[in-house]
Parts: structure tokens; C-alpha cells; sequence
């Protein structure tokens, strides 16, 4: 299988064939690692000690956005990814920042078994509210920190599958499974072939 994360910067014509673009969120609780997660995606590196906000396209008071592509076979698909500031503050304005959305990422930190109750909370949320085709993906980081660990593979992974999630452990710090859920994501959602 011919897939590749697309450089940053390599625009639209990569894949030389159809063009799919979605739009991403990212939900989850405060330091889970979903800016750290984007970073990896868009830009390849891991910041450790502060919030990387550089580097994103465009930015208003609540929520930032940045672009990147990945290309499968002859599909390249243009993810539109947001992330939200302060989440816990914006309650009320989350169904604005998640409509429209086709895909969205679900974090928690495998380290911190409140994030991922909180992540349960997000995905109701997002069954309750989003299209009833938007593609889910659980994303349990930080997975280099294992010796830490209090949310068991084995759960998540029993939860992911009860619910229809796509389900990976990531790390944002050394690279696992970064590019592959967003490929993952991808794959599920391009258009079939006609
Ligand atoms: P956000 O609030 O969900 O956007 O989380 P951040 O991306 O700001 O990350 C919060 C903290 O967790 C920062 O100190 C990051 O360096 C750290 N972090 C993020 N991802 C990982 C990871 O995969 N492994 C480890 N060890 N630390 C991480
Ligand atoms: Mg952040």
C-alpha cells in the first residue's frame, strides 16, 4: 500500500489523482496532548515543555486551525484540523465547533484515567450531536509514558469496539501511531470508488 504523510507545505496536487478534504476535531480534556498530537502530524516535532501555537494558519479568540494532507493510493485528502482553547470554558459553543465536522479525534492520556471518562463524555456528546457519519477515532496518548499507566489497552480497546471507534494508543513525544490514526481516519472516510 502506497500511503505517506504528505510534507507540510506540499499542497494539494500530491497524489495527483482525486482530492478529498475533511474537516477534524480534536476533543478532549486539557494536557492530554492534542496540540502536542497536531504538532507531530503537521510538523513533525514534539515540543515538551510549553503550548506550540506557532505554525497554524489561521487563529481566532477560541480555536485554531491548520491544514495538512496525507496521501492514499491516488487520494489526497486535505485534513482541515481545529483545536480548542480552554475546552472546559467553551461548553456551550463546542456543537459550533464540531458541526460540520467529518472526523474527530477523541484524547485522553493513558497515564490519567479522568481523561478518559472525560473522553467517554466526548464521545456521547459527539454521537448525540454530530452527523451520524462522522468517523471517531480514540486516541489514548502519551503511550510512551507506559510505566505510568492507568487506562489498561485492554479497556479501551473493549470500549472502542462496543462504540465503533477507531482505536490506537499514540505517542506524541517519540512518533507511535501519529501519522497512522490520522491515516487510519483517512482510509475510513475517503469516498469509495466508483
Ligand atoms: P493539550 O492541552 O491537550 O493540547 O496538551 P498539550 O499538547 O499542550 O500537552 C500537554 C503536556 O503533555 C505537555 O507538557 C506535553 O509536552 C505533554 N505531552 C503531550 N503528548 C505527550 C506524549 O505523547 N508523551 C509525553 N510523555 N508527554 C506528552
Ligand atoms: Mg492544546
Amino acid at each position: 500500500m502506497a500511503s505517506q504523510a504528505a510534507r507540510p507545505g506540499a499542497g494539494n496536487s500530491a497524489g495527483g489523482g482525486r482530492l478529498a478534504q475533511f474537516k477534524l476535531v480534536l476533543l478532549g480534556e486539557s494536557a492530554v496532548g492534542k496540540s502536542s498530537l497536531v504538532n507531530r502530524f503537521v510538523q513533525g516535532h514534539f515540543s515538551g515543555f510549553q503550548e506550540p501555537i506557532y505554525g497554524y494558519s489561521y487563529k481566532m479568540e477560541n480555536a485554531k486551525y491548520c491544514t495538512q494532507t496525507v496521501v492514499l493510493d491516488d487520494t489526497t485528502v486535505e485534513f482541515e484540523i481545529w483545536i480548542l482553547y480552554v475546552q472546559e470554558r467553551l461548553a456551550p459553543i463546542s456543537s459550533m465547533y464540531y458541526r460540520g465536522a467529518q472526523a474527530a479525534i477523541v484524547v485522553y492520556d493513558i497515564t490519567n484515567a479522568n481523561t478518559f471518562s472525560r473522553a467517554k463524555s466526548w464521545v456521547d456528546e459527539l454521537h448525540r450531536r454530530a452527523g451520524s457519519d462522522i468517523v471517531i477515532a480514540l486516541a489514548g496518548n502519551k503511550s510512551d509514558l507506559g510505566s505510568r499507566r492507568t487506562v489498561e489497552y485492554e479497556e479501551a480497546n473493549a470500549y472502542a469496539e462496543e462504540k465503533g471507534l477507531l482505536f490506537l494508543e499514540t505517542s506524541a513525544k517519540n512518533a507511535d501511531n501519529v501519522n497512522e490514526i490520522f491515516l487510519a481516519i483517512a482510509r475510513k472516510r475517503r469516498p469509495r470508488r466508483t
